[in-house]
């Protein structure tokens, strides 16, 4: 666990970070396994490092980190891209995008790993280990006790195992010139803390003694995790590494690799991000299916309910309302302000201020943000979205003009994009039905004879607004005598089917003329049993 260290090591330490950071270009990356989809948390590390680096007019970098094959998932890379093309947050270099320093793809840089695990062998903080899969089972097996139920190849192990700590030099030399399957191991020191300066932690060390003596370079030559990660981020020139909490215990071994092959002043500013909690604690897989994650639809079924999962873009979220709440999810600027753009953040951010504590996802605070969006962003933006909803529902919008009134008229209704079918149904087709129970109790003759007033008036009106047509419909009732109030409603129920909608001028407005009149004429046809 990690525990306040020694002032003089972050002092220094801190000085020659700040020193090498100032005469260097700001390069983070991301770098994610293609094991799935993204979810959450994943999208908020890329989107701490992406408002940094844009920040800071650096350099955003997608490393595919793919050594362990047997977890790769086709499609999860083809996913990620997807992911971040969606959000806005484009890498600046990766496998697609390309750049100076690739490939960025890791098993596609597998040969040039050896080398430096060979150099930590040779410097005496690494070893080869010959023990066999039945060898390393029967070590477990052997030494396993209820205090420790699956004991670690460590440093109160390995020297009763089959390495090059233990066996000869000759013998050593002679298992590898065979070509005996071997794997590198980290000689994890006994009795060193480790430290380094986390951006949102501070200070954080480490007892050596209690990390294992992890595997660096595996049996078929492909780097592990704990290499591939110091040396690409040592190749491609990484400053500042933002990820997940979860990888802080490996810190250790990914300093000392770091100390023995570039030099720990060299290392990325590391921050480690806290957790996103859901509503009852951890944020758990089910969690995930009920409140839509990952970012959106992954085209491979859950391995697990075999369900294909539906994701915040199928739930109706807008990218800028998506990437906003996770923002919000562990980070404020210190003041009450809670809508950001994109470009605000970039503005904004500053990973200092990000919290130490986990952060609670809130699924009705993630709605109430993507309202605020539907309301804020454009018309026009919400267009092609808005589209696609009534294209679910059959409705083919040909009149961009008209959509463009409904979307102004009824988008500070909507939650999610799917509820625009809800608040604008009525807009693309006539109601075959009627809410004809509340009209029933109020109505009579002389509103039937105003309606058919106000029909006739509306065809010869002077101009066709809302403004105009409630002035007419006031000025009719006053004639007949009726509260305008008492004819408002059957009005909206003629041209809606029901209670519900805007403004009934404004409806009438969008509707235009005669659609209003012939819907008017159509209800009263309906209406004329009622009694
Ligand atoms: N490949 C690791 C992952 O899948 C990356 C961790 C890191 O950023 O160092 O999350």
């Amino acid at each position: 666990m990690p525990c306040m260290a020694d002032k003089r090591f972050s002092l220094t330490n801190q000085y020659a970070i700040i020193l090498r950071l100032m005469a260097k270009k700001v390069r983070v990356r991301f770098a994610p396994s293609p094991t799935g989809g993204l979810h959450l948390g994943g999208v908020r590390t890329v989107l701490y490092n992406y408002l940094f680096a844009k920040q800071q007019g650096g350099d955003f970098i997608l490393r595919i980190e793919d050594t362990d094959q047997s977890r790769y998932v086709p499609g999860a890379e083809e996913y990620i891209y997807q992911t971040l093309e969606w959000c806005g947050l484009q890498p600046d270099e990766s496998p697609k995008h390309g750049g100076n320093v690739g490939p960025y793809r890791q098993s596609e840089r597998k040969e040039l790993y050896r080398k430096y695990a060979e150099q930590l062998v040779e410097k005496g903080v690494a070893y080869y280990a010959f023990d066999t899969a039945g060898e390393l089972d029967e070590m477990r097996i052997r030494l396993r006790t209820e205090t420790n139920p699956t004991p670690q190849y460590d440093h109160t192990v390995r020297m009763q195992m089959r390495n090059s700590l233990v066996l000869a030099k000759d013998e050593v030399d002679t298992l590898l010139q065979n070509g005996t399957p071997h794997v590198i191991r980290i000689k994890m020191p006994e009795g060193e803390t480790v430290s380094f300066t986390d951006a949102i932690r501070g200070e954080v060390s480490f007892e050596t003694a209690t990390v294992d003596d992890k595997v660096l370079l595996k049996a078929d030559g492909m780097p592990t995790y704990h290499l591939a990660v110091v040396v690409d981020d040592h190749l491609m020139e990484i400053t500042h590494a933002f990820r997940g909490e979860e990888w802080l215990p490996s810190a250790p071994v990914h300093v000392l690799v770091w100390r023995h092959l570039f030099g720990e002043e060299a290392m990325p500013q590391w921050a480690h991000l806290p957790l996103i909690l859901g509503p009852s604690g951890k944020l758990s897989k089910r969690d995930g299916a009920k409140y839509g994650f990952p970012v959106f639809a992954m085209n491979w079924n859950d391995s697990k309910t075999g369900e294909l999962t539906e994701g915040f873009k199928e739930k109706g979220f807008l990218p800028e309302a998506f990437v906003n709440l996770l923002a919000m999810l562990g980070w404020n600027d210190g003041t009450e302000q809670e809508l950001f753009s994109l470009e605000e953040l970039v503005q904004r951010f500053s990973i200092e201020k990000v919290h130490r504590g986990g952060a609670k996802f809130d699924y009705d605070k993630a709605k109430w943000f993507n309202h605020e969006w539907i309301k804020k962003v454009p018309v026009e933006a919400l267009m092609p979205q808005v589209k696609a909803v009534l294209a679910e529902h059959g409705v083919q919008v040909t009149d961009d003009a008209y959509l463009s009134n409904v979307i102004a008229l009824v988008k500070d209704r909507c939650t999610l994009l799917p509820d625009f079918w809800e608040h604008s149904a009525f807009f693309f087709k006539a109601p075959v039905e009627y809410d004809t129970i509340a009209v029933k109790a109020k109505w009579n003759e002389e509103k039937k004879a105003f309606f058919h007033s106000y029909n006739k008036a509306l065809y010869s009106v002077s101009s066709w607004d809302a403004a105009t047509l409630e002035t007419v419909f006031k000025s009719l009732a006053e004639t007949a005598a009726i509260k305008p109030g008492e004819l408002q409603l059957p009005f909206r129920i003629m041209l809606v089917g029901g209670k519900f909608g805007p403004t009934v001028f404004n409806i009438a407005e969008v509707l235009g003329k005669k659609e209003t009149i012939s819907r008017i004429d159509a209800a009263l046809n309906q209406f004329k049993d009622l009694r």
